[in-house]
């Protein structure tokens, strides 16, 4: 029978990584939390309808990415391609607006695209996530991406490169949706497959296309700033005064418009230098019109999203450090198996002392078990002869130094030694 391989474009996050995913996630989460944020855990699947009608039916994610299914009893539903239509959907389905505002929510998680997987990409991916929700303030655009960059100081990333726009309004969005098609127009058949398609639908996405064809044709396309009403141009200004208050050095990008439809006004993406084609760590921005979109009242909303992998990638490239591998204070060698129950015992002492303690089950050679012992802090060598006195040689790895201790006094004293 073939062996069952995980699926295209879905990976194992093995021991040797998943410590550096850890240290990531709880940076994130103090981090998050001393902004005064607080955790939502949120479904993985959702009506369908969802996602359609908050992201857009015209986006690349609902048209092409979903992984969509029926459950038994004939309801649509698809794995989260993302998490900020489910914070909104949660926000109004909880009535969160009745409390004070903003509301300021995180989350982190898988979420699911059927993407062309690459480097970087992939078709299941974790990502951090933030909003705040009921404040149409520019400071609060501000607060959400100084966390992502104060998130990135903290890890040690450097070489970043943070690119910010606006995407108007439904006031002032229109008219520069037209001044992009006529512009575009005489260029069309120049134009790649899928920008065409976007022509009518979502000419803004043909700003975004990465082919060097298209992207000559829209380096002369109109300036999104040039058709921004007064009150979008306004709040682009004080975004951009508040990321100077933070010594923020950002850049407009004025192709930044991002892959969803819900964005209104300030849109933003962090690139990493070290990434190659995926350079986005992470993207954001406002999204006034979505609660609206999913059938709720008017929420004004901003937030980002940020892949885990690809801090994590970022961080190697970049050698920056993930704290502390995690390593086992004790280890029990047990040089004799007439005596496992002593040591089986003594692993147990260490354990309830909250050591980090393991021994081996393998009966193998005290040589080996050595060879493990001397990963942790301490071995603790337990034999014949020392289970007949009532005590246990430990060993501290990192001087060689060894002494014999009462068996029963044993874990509280590593302990100690190990606290000072
Ligand atoms: P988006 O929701 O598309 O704005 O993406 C926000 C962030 O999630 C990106 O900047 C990436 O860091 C990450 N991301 C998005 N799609 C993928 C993917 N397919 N694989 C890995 N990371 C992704």
């Amino acid at each position: 029978m073939a062996e069952i391989t995980a699926p295209r474009g879905v990976r194992d996050v093995l021991p040797d990584e998943s410590w550096k995913w850890a240290y990531v996630l709880g940076q994130f989460r103090g981090l998050a939390e001393s902004f005064g944020f607080s955790e939502v855990h949120l479904p993985i699947f959702e009506h369908t309808e969802l996602f359609s009608r908050g992201i857009g039916d015209t986006t690349d994610v609902v048209e092409k990415e979903m992984y969509t299914f029926e459950d038994q009893a004939g309801r649509s539903l698809t794995l989260r391609p993302e998490a900020t239509a489910s914070m909104v959907r949660s926000y109004l389905e909880h009535h969160m607006a009745s409390g004070p505002q903003p509301v300021k929510l995180w989350c982190a998680g898988p979420m699911f695209r059927y993407e062309k997987p690459q480097k970087g990409r992939y078709r299941q991916f974790w990502q951090l996530d933030v909003e705040v929700l009921g404040s149409v303030n520019p400071l609060v655009d501000v607060e959400i991406i100084g966390l992502s960059l104060e998130l990135y100081r903290r890890l040690g990333m450097t070489n970043l490169e943070v690119v910010v726009n606006s995407v108007g309004c439904p006031v002032c969005r229109p008219a520069y949706r037209e001044a992009l098609q006529s512009y575009l127009r005489p260029h069309l058949g120049e134009l790649c497959g899928s920008c065409r398609s976007r022509f009518d639908r979502n000419p803004l996405r043909i700003l975004d296309c990465k082919k060097e064809t298209c992207k000559a044709i829209t380096e002369g396309a109109p300036d999104v700033m040039d058709s921004l009403c007064d009150e979008c141009s306004g709040h682009f200004a004080a975004v951009r005064r508040g990321l100077d208050l933070l010594g923020a050095r950002t850049h407009i990008d004025k192709r930044l418009v991002r892959g969803l439809d819900y964005y209104t006004k300030t849109a933003y993406e962090v690139l990493s230098g070290d990434l190659g084609a995926q350079n986005a760590v992470c993207g954001g921005g406002r999204y006034d019109n979505l609660a609206e979109s999913i059938g709720g009242p008017h929420v004004p909303g901003v937030g980002f999203a940020s892949g885990i992998e690809r801090i994590v990638l970022t961080m190697e490239q970049q050698g920056c450090s993930f704290g502390r591998a995690p390593s086992l204070d004790a280890f029990v060698v047990c040089v004799d198996e007439a005596i496992r129950d002593e040591a089986v015992k003594l692993l147990y002492a260490l354990r309830r002392e909250g050591l980090g303690a393991d021994m081996d089950y393998q009966g193998r050679s005290v040589k080996t078990q050595f060879k493990t012992a001397s990963q942790a802090a301490f071995a603790c060598i337990l034999g014949g002869d020392e289970a007949a006195r009532g005590v246990v040689a430990v060993k501290e790895m990192a001087t060689g130094n060894q002494e014999e201790l009462l068996f029963d006094d044993a874990a509280s004293s590593i302990r100690s030694r190990l606290s000072r």
